[in-house]
């Protein structure tokens, strides 16, 4: 049984057609529409049918980067793109003929990882995607956990800093601001403006561009450049406190790290584990995680979200 797989992300959506062992055997991707939600809805239904036409698929799971009910139809709330109660199940299924599944993207992404990829071997498993926010999915005891109303596993808005940052989500000091490409950028930015030869880099680069985009931050970062390796520490430092005190909640045997700024590395893990070990309630007493980067990189929302709705359907 096959089934069709959908990541709406901030640039672009990505579509397949992916089997029970989690291959892709047909790709689509087109730009995120901007302007209403209809468009991306009308880009997500042709792309759905176009598949279907192609495939024989039994339901379509859909990705979208927000707070989804326990019914997985409504997208409560979006924090980077502006869906208020959203209907989206209800809308495709209006357009299409096929059952249909909405998703949280991370979950979707930390599914395929925990069936397919970097996860297969443990039973419980927490991801964070970092991208344009943080993403998260916990897998406990083989299960991913949803929460009482579906929105469980929202780590990106875990409070670690007392009346921070404001975020897209409406609270202060969230994760999502400390752990994020975005706030990435930000840590980048700061560093050149603290002057000095660390920061000279990114500021020279700054000013040749009029500013700093995070393909600027990831090249220098290949580079090995001291500037944006010193940004990425701190963001890392961050996401490391940030996993002690989910230890204490989840206590997985594995973090996984998903996402364009996961695509770093070890860069981004050094720091992670550094601070994950000096902030650990019962340090010294506590068996130490794995922390890894993910294994299915770009395909991972794909292939969890088809995998979630076919093992759906097969429950109906
Ligand atoms: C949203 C999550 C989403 C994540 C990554 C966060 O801001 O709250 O639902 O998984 O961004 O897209
Ligand atoms: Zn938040």
């Amino acid at each position: 049984m096959q089934a069709i797989g959908i990541d709406i992300g901030g640039t672009k959506i990505a579509g397949g057609v992916v089997t029970e062992l989690g291959e892709i055997v047909a790709e689509r991707r087109v730009p995120t529409p901007t302007g209403d939600s209809q468009a991306i809805v009308d880009a997500v239904v042709e792309m759905i049918r176009e598949l279907q036409s192609e495939h024989e698929v039994v339901a379509a799971g859909v990705a979208a980067p927000g707070f989804i009910d326990a019914a997985q139809s409504t997208v409560y709330y979006t924090p980077n793109i502006p869906w208020r109660n959203e209907p989206l199940r209800a809308r495709l299924n209006d357009e299409l003929d096929l059952h249909i599944t909405i998703d949280n993207d991370a979950n979707a992404a930390g599914w395929a990882e925990f069936r397919f990829g970097a996860g297969r071997l443990v039973s419980d498993m927490t991801m964070l995607t970092i991208g344009t926010g943080v993403g998260g999915a916990i897998v406990a005891q083989d299960k991913l956990l949803r929460g009482g109303f579906g929105t469980g596993g929202e780590l990106g808005h875990v409070r670690i800093v007392p009346d921070g940052l404001p975020c897209g989500c409406g609270a202060f000091g969230c994760i999502e601001q400390y752990g994020s490409g975005r706030a990435l950028l930000r840590m980048a930015g700061e560093v050149a403006d603290r002057g000095g030869a660390t920061g000279k880099a990114l500021a020279d680069l700054r000013t040749a561009k009029g500013s700093l985009s995070g393909h600027d931050v990831s090249a220098l970062l290949a580079s090995g450049d001291a500037g944006a390796v010193e940004a990425l520490t701190e963001l890392g430092t961050w996401l490391g406190q940030a996993c002690a005190s989910l230890s204490v909640v989840l206590d997985p045997q594995l973090f996984v790290f998903g996402g364009g700024v996961a695509q770093a590395g070890e860069l981004l893990l050094a720091p992670v584990r550094a601070a994950y070990l000096s902030h650990l309630p019962a340090r010294g007493f506590h068996p130490e995680p794995d922390f890894v980067i993910a294994e299915l990189v770009n395909d991972a929302g794909v292939v969890g979200a088809a995998d979630l709705a076919r093992l759906h359907v097969s429950t109906l």
